[in-house]
């Protein structure tokens, strides 16, 4: 069951149901991950649970182990998948932690160094199909 603060039209959710368009990289009976549509960095992906979870709080915590272990399966094939030097995993909550869409997700966010994060909307729309291939082809070698 949805938490009562659930919304079943955010953007995330029409993206699950189908009803709006994303670049998948992974998909199970526990979490979707798709291409974030401005990336921060080149290869910026989320990973949103099947659970109808507004925020990290929200999911229940048997679900959240499965859950975590697919955001560290995509982590690591965006890690590999963009020959990153690092990553960065990040998760807001409410409009005050810097939510913006109020269905669970992380943030990952392949690093280079010395190669700063673009600010929020700036990304290039251009080359996420391509770098959604890169990502996939690393989860199918996992
Ligand atoms: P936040 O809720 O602050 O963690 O941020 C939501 C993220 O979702 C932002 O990085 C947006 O660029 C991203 N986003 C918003 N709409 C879409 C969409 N339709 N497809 C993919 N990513 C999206």
């Amino acid at each position: 069951m949805p938490t009562p603060d659930y919304d079943p039209q955010n953007i995330f959710a029409k993206i699950l149901r189908g009803e709006m368009p994303c670049h998948k990289i992974f998909e199970d009976d526990v979490a979707l991950a798709f291409m974030d549509i401005f990336p921060r960095a080149d290869g910026h992906a989320l990973v949103i649970p099947k659970t109808p979870a507004r925020g990290f709080l929200d999911m229940p915590p048997d679900a959240l182990g499965p859950y975590m272990a697919r955001v560290q399966k995509v982590a690591a094939a965006v890690k590999s998948g963009m020959n990153a030097d690092g990553l960065t995993i990040q998760q807001f909550n409410e409009s005050a932690g810097g939510q913006v869409v109020f269905h669970l997700h992380f943030h990952i966010l392949p690093r280079r160094e010395g190669v700063a994060l673009r600010p929020p909307g700036a990304g290039d729309k251009a080359s996420i199909e391509a770098h959604a291939e890169k990502i996939r082809r690393a989860i199918e070698a996992l």
